[in-house]
């Protein structure tokens, strides 16, 4: 609905389509509530009860609490939990996310009936603290916050002070008594309430915000023989915070024509509406599908009394967390800046203390910060990363939620709880999330390697790793270039537009900011490397160059970064194995001497107790499968048989076999693959000792093995003694239009049999060798592609062939099962039939979902970006299931493959097998395992646990 056409609706409509809205949303929490009314009056159909819009807390007492995230997003949801246990959390309300969904369905237009709402809790705040919004005597300043159900840091935006103008704010000198400061809060909230509601940003072409350009341009002017840089804020006196007063508005009316307003309840409904507004800008929008947040639920807004933090030396504010979100270690952790608002800890536009120096600074304040430190921890039984402002010496709690941590950390908080007894086991294993292990698994520096380099700063360490690569300075240049390989992104702070460039870099360095700055908190969110505050840093934006200690780097030039240690280093450093990966892998660590590896260890032994799926690895060879099995694969669950063809020179015997235009020819071809299959075929029995592997027939994808260039062509006739024509034409025969659904899977060995017969008799001869060294083998052969019964009775029958004579010749028995990839829908549909041959299916959910969908995952890039911002697929089905098509799928075939052989053995191996998501849904359809590359094992194996913990709930 169009703006236009909702101003000209009535009011009572505008109520009807409130109520008709907000039933929707929240359909069951109302259910519940009309059956009651409905039996009370004795009618049938009771109108639900209006909804309630607004959720006061204030001293004591809150309308809401910590469980109430949905309705009232999680910093809503927690300022009333916080201040129902008694900590000291200044008065507001909470807008709920219902409105949000209505606001932005009804062309931006804030329903009438909040208005009364709202007033009512003003008034209850008036009255609590002694105050008057608007008042010329003593002025209540509020903060505007938004507040989603997950918390989504930075992406959208905050108002502070409002309800100040040209009279308030005397009326803020008078009972401040303190000039300097009510003029300081005056013109952040100008910049606030211009850069949020009335859109005066930095354009494109410009590299700072121009706001802070008006700043620089005062400051230059009183202090003309000082480096900009090293004028802090707080020098500008209470007259030059008047000018900049008069700067801004005047910047507001020539940026937008319009001037800034100063009636108080015109600038809240102004900041309510920007903050849900911002729940559809551009950066919410991307970080949305990132974390996969459904545009539907909405923001909530936050509307608090403020406290300030800005008044003098006797006040502060800062962000803490209750544990280190980088290491996990169980230290009070955070920081802080002396005479400022919350707003300059997160920016970094000043580099904060760290929060124990404050012990010295402001020691009463501490005390209590350590006791709401110990009292979150035992109420939430989570570590928690909150906001605090301490005012004239008394501490306030501004935000509490779940602190986000790295991989390692994650790992060892949970352990370490568990030690504690704040939680219990199963606690851990369900907490950790099963995606964040790969951090643990990521390079550091090489040791050696890193003696060598050249130390050319250090920064704060937020997000741990080692991350090489070529710099860059703005976020549209990294993205762009990492394309072409690895792209470090440096900037002085970043801020929330800077998203896409964060993503697409190995590491982000800043020259600004503190361990809870901007970079910081969405690195250790992403799992990226992260180095921020590194001051020797000087960046020249205009001219695209770093200059540190004397030197210059240009961009593109290569810098390393150790998120670790905070060092950065120049060139590119070698990077090694992490610690896990040194103890299990390379076994150059003992594993005693990494608690690191300790803490990963026991939670994933934890694990281990609780699943029920098993998990298999996708490995091609035996150091792959060796991998697997040290990161705790039970098998292998898809072994490609075409990958080992590419190796060496047996690319050559391949192209011989299917250039090969007889029988004969073929024969001999095939016979040449026959000992290279042979030897890799023992080598994964013998790296597997004893478990289980599935082992899939030749599916090539023909064209990927042909000599595409006449030299290429050349090359192989003179190596093949036949005549170059022979090779063109065969290649040109063999051009597929839709090679995806060509000539390819079963239908290969079933028009030439000669290469599955190889095939079997390499796997069986593999098996007797490993055997006769006393290793167990249990080979699966799995056939690709099958849609008909017949075509796996045929291949089937061969292996059988096969294993008959190669147990004669060598007499001995052999133990082996015959079974299938589902990846096509009619395998699914007719899966009783496939029972009837098939010993065990294995989903083959990559081209499974290819062929579903009807949408080839390689040509997909064109398009499903576009249809996750248009919602029509809400994930990648490449990376996630698509529970509802696929997996009905996989469902229909379970239940029919049972129906013929109730004890089939099921798995999965497409790559979807290590996304937890997919995992789960493998758990609850019931299968046997999932298989995924090795890498992936350990994130399966607590994602399994998960999914049976979920599932027993
Ligand atoms: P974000 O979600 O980006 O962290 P917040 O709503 O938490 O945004 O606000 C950002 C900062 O504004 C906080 O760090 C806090 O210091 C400051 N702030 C928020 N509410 C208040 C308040 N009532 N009084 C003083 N400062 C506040
Ligand atoms: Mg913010
Ligand atoms: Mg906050």
């Amino acid at each position: 609905m169009s703006k236009k056409s909702k101003k000209k609706l009535k009011k009572k409509e505008r109520l009807a389509l409130l109520k008709a809205d907000t039933r929707k949303v929240s359909k069951t929490a109302k259910k519940a509530k009309t059956k009651n009314l409905a039996a009370r009056n004795g009618h049938a159909e009771a109108k639900p009860k209006k909804g309630k819009l607004v959720y006061f807390f204030g001293e004591g007492r809150s309308d809401g609490d910590g469980k109430m995230k949905a309705l009232l997003g999680g910093k809503g949801a927690n300022l009333a939990e916080m201040t129902r246990i008694g900590l000291p959390v200044p008065p507001g309300f909470t807008i709920t996310t219902e409105v949000c969904t209505w606001f932005n369905a009804h062309g931006k237009a804030l329903p009438k009936e909040i208005d009364a709402q709202v007033t009512e809790s003003i008034h209850r705040i008036e009255k609590i603290l002694g105050k008057g919004f608007g008042s010329l005597g003593n002025p209540l300043l509020f903060a505007v916050r938004s507040g989603s159900r997950d918390s989504m840091p930075g992406m959208m935006d905050t108002i502070l002070n409002l309800g100040l103008n040209d009279e308030t704010v005397l009326g803020l000198v008078a009972v401040s008594a303190n000039e300097r400061f009510a003029f300081d809060c005056y013109r952040r909230f100008i910049q606030m309430y211009g850069d949020v509601v009335m859109g005066v940003q930095t354009r494109p072409g410009e590299h700072h915000e121009p706001f802070e350009v008006v700043i620089s341009g005062l400051k230059s002017e009183i202090f003309p023989n000082r480096p900009l840089k090293d004028i802090s804020d707080t020098e500008l006196d209470a007259s030059s915070l008047r000018e900049l007063v008069i700067r801004f508005k005047k910047l507001i009316r020539d940026r937008t024509g319009r001037d800034f307003p100063s009636d108080p309840h015109e600038q809240l409904r102004g900041a309510i509406g920007a903050v849900f507004g911002s729940w559809n800008n551009e950066r919410a929008i991307v970080y949305r599908q990132k974390y996969n947040i459904p545009n539907e639920w909405g923001t909530a807004v936050n509307v608090q009394a403020m406290v300030f933090g800005n008044t003098g030396n006797e006040s502060c504010s800062g962000v803490a967390f209750t544990r280190d979100p980088a290491t996990g270690e169980k230290v009070f952790y955070g920081e802080y800046l002396i005479n400022a608002q919350g707003e300059d800890v997160v920016a970094g536009v000043r580099t904060p203390d760290p929060v124990a120096t404050l012990q010295e600074k402001m020691p009463k304040a501490y005390r209590e910060l350590e006791d709401v430190r110990a009292s979150l921890e035992k109420h939430f039984h989570e570590m928690q990363d909150f906001e605090f402002t301490v005012e004239n010496g008394k501490l306030f709690m501004l935000q509490t939620r779940n602190g986000k941590r790295t991989g390692v950390a994650a790992v060892r908080i949970a352990v370490e709880m568990v030690k504690e007894k704040l939680i219990d086991w199963k606690q851990a294993v369900a907490r950790v999330p099963a995606d964040q292990l790969s951090q643990l698994l990521t390079p550091i520096f090489d040791r050696k390697a890193i003696k060598h380099a050249e130390k050319i700063a250090t920064g704060l360490p937020a997000g741990p790793g080692a991350a090489t690569g070529r710099i860059y300075f703005n976020a549209n240049e990294a993205e762009l270039e990492s394309v072409k390989g690895k792209v470090l992104l440096v900037r002085e702070e970043t801020s929330p537009e800077d998203i896409r460039g964060m993503l697409a870099a190995e590491g982000i360095l800043t020259a600004r900011g503190g361990v809870s700055s901007h970079a910081a908190l969405v690195a250790r969110q992403m799992g990226k490397v992260c180095v921020c505050g590194a001051n020797a840093l000087h960046i020249d934006y205009q001219n695209g160059t770093l200059s540190v200690g004397g030197r210059v780097f240009r961009k593109g030039e290569f810098l390393s970064i150790d998120g670790t240690s905070g060092e950065v280093y120049a060139g590119e450093v070698k990077t090694a194995p992490s610690e896990i990966v040194q103890v299990l892998i390379g076994k150059t660590l003992d594993a005693k001497e990494s608690p690191t590896y300790g803490n990963f260890a026991q939670l994933m032994g934890w694990a281990d107790k609780l699943r029920r799926l098993q998990i298999r690895t996708n490995a091609d060879q035996p150091d792959q499968v060796a991998n697997a099995v040290a990161f705790g694969a039970q098998g292998v669950g898809l072994c490609r048989t075409e990958h080992m063809f590419f190796e060496g020179d047996r690319i050559d015997a391949m192209r011989e076999m299917i250039l090969a235009d007889t029988k004969e020819a073929r024969e001999a071809a095939v016979a040449k693959l026959l000992p290279h299959q042979r030897s890799d075929f023992a080598g994964i029995f013998r790296a597997l000792n004893g478990l289980p592997a599935t082992i899939r027939f030749l599916d090539p994808p023909l064209h990927e093995f042909l000599p595409q260039t006449h030299d290429q062509q050349t090359e192989l006739a003179r190596k093949l003694g036949v005549p170059v024509e022979k090779v063109t034409r065969r290649v040109s025969e063999l051009h597929e239009f839709n090679p995806m659904l060509g000539f390819r899977g079963c239908r290969l060995g079933i028009l030439y049999p000669e290469i599955s017969a190889m095939q079997a008799r390499a796997i069986f001869e593999a098996a007797i060798e490993v055997q006769k060294e006393g290793i167990k083998v249990k080979p699966e052969i799995m056939i690709p592609l099958v849609g008909f019964l017949k075509e796996l009775e045929l291949q089937a029958q061969l292996v059988r062939d096969v294993a008959a004579k190669v147990s004669k010749e060598n007499n001995t028995r052999l133990h082996y099962l015959v079974g299938t990839m589902i990846e096509i829908p009619r395998a699914c549909v007719t899966a009783d039939e496939i029972a009837k041959e098939a010993e065990f299916f294995s989903f083959g959910t990559n081209d499974l979902t290819q062929t579903t969908l009807g949408m080839s995952r390689d040509d997909s890039g064109s398009f499903l970006p576009a249809y996750q911002g248009l919602e029509i697929i809400k994930q990648n089905p490449f990376a996630t299931i698509d529970a509802n098509g696929v997996g009905s799928l996989m469902k229909l075939a379970i239940e029919r493959g049972r129906k013929t052989r109730p004890d089939i053995k099921l798995g999965i191996c497409g790559e979807h097998g290590g996304e937890p998501a997919s995992v789960n849904l493998c758990h609850n359809l019931g299968l046997t395992y999932v298989s995924c590359s090795p890498f992936r094992v350990p994130i399966a194996r607590l994602a399994a646990a998960q999914a049976a913990l979920a599932g027993a709930a």
